[in-house]
């Protein structure tokens, strides 16, 4: 394409995408002031920052870090860890730290995150099958939760955990907003009381103003090298909800005799604290290069999702390409405009754990970060690419414009 006709696709995907941008200010806002508040109530000073070592009693860094995690998510508590490496390994902490032999946990937004089913129904691996802990699920309907199956299905079996996945994964649907978790949640408490609700949290955080915590999840888990990290957060994963529910899956994250009380770092807690407090604003740079995405790809006949007009419930625009040279095309541009390793041309590749192929631009400092911008999706029918990210906005608008320059539309 021309460079004309692409600055002009640009502006007006931009002007089409307005009332969302301000919306996003909005919020924003409202989420910087209730990080910065959280911060001046826990008084955080330098001190705080300090590396650690050993066992880490007293880590203040550590207990103040968790502190204002809790906080911000409207939580009871927190656990917030460089220890935990990624937010499967968040993930299964919470699962195993909830569940013992006998029980059940109910997955009621489909199958969970492509990284979980191993550690759900693997065998001879440590998965949760392997401990007699069962599972089940129920499919999503029309992309949202069926609260009539889920209302019978939790009245009936008393599953002792049931579990949310708030972002889309690699499925063609929207992310649930926290109004749709709040209602799965209700249906739950109302007809099995003593069920934790666990709402998979990634990609998730400062999309809107309220977090799951706050509207009926008794635990919430999610990744620091997603939106809870800011993109400063080196490495990391949290948890946050309930005390009773966070001290049982302390003892899984260590040991049952020390629980949450040890854990040091040695390195500077700094970029724990600053990436939470950029949270808020890296997220809504995010959440514009997805609207952009998602206006931009319209106009040239793709269907995506969010659908233009629509705000996104996790920072990701999925598109739906049709035919493979596209969306490798895209995804190489993706690549092409990352400010670490630009020089490589990302190609499709036997992921493990996947059943297709898999392409991936992540041109990211923290390696894997998909905060900032990234794009990926497995190469099958009906090509579907997954962009999500971007610590600048005006970093986003590059990427796609560079795309754009390379398509010509048949
Ligand atoms: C990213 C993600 C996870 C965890 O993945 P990691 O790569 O281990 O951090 C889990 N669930 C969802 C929905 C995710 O997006």
């Amino acid at each position: 394409m021309e460079q004309e006709t692409v600055n002009k696709l640009i502006s007006d995907a931009e002007r089409n995408a307005s009332k969302e941008f301000s919306e996003l200010d909005e919020r924003a806002l409202f989420n910087q002031k209730k990080v910065l508040d959280a911060y001046r109530n826990a008084r955080i000073s330098y001190y705080h920052f300090n590396p650690t070592s050993g066992y880490g009693y007293s880590d203040a860094g550590r207990e103040k870090l968790s502190g204002v995690f809790a906080e911000v998510f409207g939580a009871e508590s927190a656990i917030v860890s460089p220890n935990i490496v990624s937010g499967t390994h968040a993930l299964t902490i919470a699962l195993f730290g909830l569940m013992k032999s006998g029980d059940l946990l109910l997955s009621a937004t489909g199958s969970p995150y492509d990284t979980l089913q191993e550690v759900i129904s693997g065998k001879d691996n440590g998965s949760l099958r392997d401990y007699n802990i069962s599972y089940d699920e129920i499919k999503l309907k029309n992309g949202a939760v069926d609260g009539k199956a889920l209302e019978s299905y939790v009245r009936e079996h008393k599953p002792t955990v049931v579990m949310l996945t708030r972002s889309r994964g690699y499925s063609w649907r929207d992310a649930l907003t926290t109004a749709d978790i709040a209602e799965a949640a209700d249906i739950v408490k109302k007809n099995s009381p003593n069920s934790v609700v666990l709402v998979d949290n990634c990609y998730g955080e400062f999309v809107e103003t309220r977090e799951p915590t706050q509207c009926g999840a008794d635990v919430i888990v999610g990744s620091l090298i997603k939106n809870a990290g800011g993109g400063l957060a080196p490495t990391g994963g949290y948890i946050a909800g309930k005390s009773e529910l966070i001290e049982k899956i302390s003892y899984r994250l260590t040991s049952p005799s020390i629980g949450n009380e040890v854990g040091s770092y040695a390195a500077s807690y700094m970029p724990f604290f600053q990436g939470l407090f950029l949270a808020p604003v890296v997220t809504k740079n995010a959440l514009k290069s997805a609207i952009l995405a998602s206006n931009v790809f319209t106009a040239l006949g793709f269907e995506t999702l969010p659908k233009s007009g629509k705000l996104p419930g996790d920072i990701i625009c999925s598109i739906k390409f049709n035919s493979p040279e596209p969306m490798i095309s895209f995804i190489q541009s993706i690549q092409y405009l990352s400010p670490v390793e630009s020089y490589a041309t990302p190609e499709p590749w036997d992921m493990p754990g996947y059943n297709d192929q898999v392409i991936m631009a992540a041109g990211t400092f923290v390696q894997g970060a998909s905060i900032e911008l990234s794009a990926d999706g497995p190469v099958r029918a009906p090509y579907i690419a997954y962009l999500q990210g971007a610590l600048t906005y005006e970093h986003g608008k590059l990427a796609i414009s560079e795309f754009l320059s390379r398509y010509d539309k048949k």
